[in-house]
Formats: C-alpha cells, structure tokens, sequence
C-alpha cells in the first residue's frame, strides 16, 4: 500500500474509521500521522502547510449524536455538504463521508414508515437526488486525483465486484403448504376468481412443479458468477413470515444441495416477528446451522427491518460477522453514499464493529413497483448505470428472490432483467 503522511488535530475513534474507510478501502492508501502540517501529505487542520489542506468540519469528532445542519451543493460536478471554505478543497469529505457511511442520520429522529423502518425519504441523499450516485466513492477518487497530482502518491481504486443475492421468502408458492393452507388458498382464488392462479395451482398438483421452486436452473443461470449468496427464512409461521417449516424435507435437502455449490454461500433471512420478540432470531439462526457444514455468519433481514443500533447489535452478538440489509426498497441506490462492503460502526458505543456492512444498491420490487418500470427500461438503467459504477470500482451488489425469478403472476417478464444483469457482469 501506498503512505500517506497526515497532520490532523483531531483524535477520535470516529476519525480514525473514516480515515481507514475512505483512504485505506477506497483508494488503497496507508495514513501515517506526522506532529507537524509542514511535514505532511495531507494536512487536516487550519494551521498552514501541507501539500493538501482540507478544513475540518468539526461537527462529527465528538461522542455525540446531535442533529447537523446538511446543506448539499453541487460542487465540480458533484454533489457535496460540509463546507469549510478552502480553496483546493472546500469541502470537508471525511465528516460527510462519515455522517454517511455510519448512517448519522438514521440514529435522529426521523418519520418511520409502518414497520418502523427509515424511510429513503428522510435521507439527505433521496431529497437532494443523489441516491444513485454513490458519493463517497466520487470524493475520494476526486481527492485520490488530487494526491497524485500533488504527492505523485498512485491511489488505488476497489475494483468491480457484483454479488447476487436471493432471498427465500417462501420456498413454494403452492406445494408442501400443508392441507389446511392448500384449501384455503383454493376456495379464495375460487370465490374471488383469481384465474391465473388457479391454473397455476391446477398445474401444480398435477405435476411436481411449483412457480417459486426454480432451484435446479440456478446452476445454470449462475455460471461464471463467483459469488452466489441465499438467504432462508426459517421463522416459525406468521403474518409476515410465510415460509414452510424450517424442518420440511425440502427445506432441508435445497439448503444441503445448494451449499454444495462452488460459488453459493448461504446466510439467515431473520423473520419479521425476530425483530419484536428478539430472543427468536438466535433459534432461527440455530435451525439454520444444524444444516450446514458451518455456522453461518450471514445474514439479511426479512422486509430489511432494520433499528440503527439495536438490530446490528443482536446480529453482532449472535456471531453473524456480515449484514445485506442496508439498502432501500423504495428506492435503487446507496443508502450510505458507498457501494462497498464495510466495517458498522456503532454511534452508540463509538466503536468499530466486527459486524460489516455489505449496502445493496438494487432490488427486484423496485422497478415493478415503486418505479412502475417495464422490464425493458429496467435494463436499459442497468446498462448505463453499471457502465458507471465499473468505472468507480463498486462492488454492485442486488436482491432477488425465488419468486421474482418465477415468470408467475406480476413477476412474468421479470426473469430476463436478472440474466441480462448478469450478463452485464460476466461480459465487462
Ligand atoms: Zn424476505
């Protein structure tokens, strides 16, 4: 790695995170603290000297939590907040950079939607427009350019990832639901003359095929892509969580089978009702492993039911060392301004975590839902826009489920954006 020599006044677990986030990860640069600004590459303070100055903003070195004043510009190019008036560098990027990446905002109080999640509403980048853009990776190589315009210091970028990632709400759609459930479902798409689906249920009982059971074309469709992650739900049965049993034969037998595979990692899906009655989710973890070869250390939160710090905190504590739920379902994008997989920290407690972040940027329902987009659109957005972040080096992580990938019902038509994203990958 390359060195950085860096005056700062500033001492604080909160700073010596950001400096290993946005210099270590994003540019591939060791810093090195140095007692003088004279002597230093990179010179965080007001006094003079230093090849480049940035002026601290001041707002996130403490141990407090405390609404801030957040006034995006469009600055070079870009959007950015916390100015400090410097000339060379106006901005102060490694407060912001840390107001987003540790999710600042989400611990003030804020209007929660009805399952008491935050809404990508009440966040600064999705009011001022700039949640598809991931900002901190652009600040960075701004500043990286910078340094080896002024330093000859060569910066590195990450280099382009993409993970695909599935979550197994429902393992069928139809079969194994029991007798009770089977009936149920027929009487009311009977009596509200649901016809697709009926027909689909006919098809199914007289065969042993089930819309949502895709699993044996996955190998296929997952050829040459490295990193394959499942996520099961194994919650006990309630409004929101409608999986079959975590026992069922073939709950058993797709999870073994598919943990057999080369790229396939397979983590938790906590069920929504974990979140109230908390003592559930080490249970649901501990159905899981008794299947696997090894205790997974996964995990993604059904309806990404999240509470900054709490719901880190239990995953933390319950040994789960990597969470896929930072993302939005209203929204594609960066819900924390970075598109990489990175160290929580904790505002509570102002420490680094064990537990990492992995943000997705895109999800299934959103374009067929909230964006009310046609499968062609969808893919003409992920043509550019993966153009783009490639060139960013992010690690473009997406969430789909069994069921989008099923071409049944709203989902038809659905099947070709997953392969062409993909394609995407495998071809650049
Ligand atoms: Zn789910």
């Amino acid at each position: 790695l390359e060195k950085l020599t860096f005056y700062s006044e500033v001492n604080h677990p909160r700073f010596d995170y950001t400096l290993g986030v946005f210099f270590g990860q994003l540019l591939g640069i060791n810093t090195i603290r140095v007692q003088s600004p004279t002597e230093a590459h990179f010179n965080y303070s007001r006094e003079p000297g230093g090849a480049i100055q940035m002026h601290p903003h001041g707002a996130m070195w403490n141990d407090h939590i405390e609404p801030v004043k957040v006034q995006m510009d469009n600055w070079n190019g870009f959007p950015a907040f916390f100015r400090t008036g410097n000339d060379l560098l106006p901005y102060d990027f490694l407060s912001a950079a840390f107001y987003l990446i540790s999710r600042y905002e989400e611990y003030l109080s804020h209007d929660p939607d009805v399952h008491g999640r935050f809404q990508a509403e009440s966040s600064i980048l999705t009011q001022s427009g700039c949640l598809k853009l991931p900002v901190v990776h652009l600040w960075a190589r701004h500043v990286g350019a910078l340094l080896t315009e002024k330093t000859r210091l060569q910066p590195q970028l990450p280099t382009y990832k993409m993970t695909t990632t599935l979550d197994i709400d429902q393992l069928y759609k139809y079969r194994h639901k029991g007798l009770l459930r089977t009936l149920g479902g027929f009487v009311s798409d009977v009596f509200r003359w649901r016809k697709t689906k009926l027909k689909e249920r006919i098809k199914t009982l007289s065969s042993d095929s089930d819309p949502f059971y895709n699993f044996s074309n996955h190998l296929k469709w997952h050829r040459g892509i490295e990193d394959v992650l499942y996520f099961f739900l194994m919650a006990d049965h309630g409004k929101f969580d409608k999986n079959i049993s975590h026992g069922h034969p073939q709950m058993v037998k797709t999870i073994q089978e598919l943990e057999q595979q080369d790229a396939v990692r397979i983590g938790i899906h906590p069920g929504y009702q974990s979140n109230f009655q908390t003592e559930k989710i080490a249970i649901e973890k501990e159905r899981l492993d008794q299947l696997l070869t090894h205790p997974t250390r996964l995990s993604r939160q059904h309806f990404l039911m999240m509470e900054l710090p709490d719901t880190y905190e239990r995953l933390e504590q319950l040994g789960i060392r990597e969470d896929y739920s930072l993302g939005y379902s209203t929204h594609l994008g960066f819900r924390a301004g970075i598109g990489i997989p990175y160290r929580w920290f904790n505002l509570r407690t102002n420490q680094t975590s064990t537990l990492r972040i992995n943000p997705f940027c895109y999800m299934d329902i959103t374009p067929l839902h909230y964006l009310q987009w046609s499968p062609e659109q969808t893919m003409k957005f992920l043509k550019s826009w993966t153009d783009d972040l490639r060139q960013l080096g992010v690690h473009f992580q997406w969430l789909w489920h069994n069921e989008s990938l099923s071409n049944s019902e709203r989902w038809q038509g659905w099947l070709p954006v997953y392969h062409y994203g993909l394609d995407l990958h495998r071809k650049g």
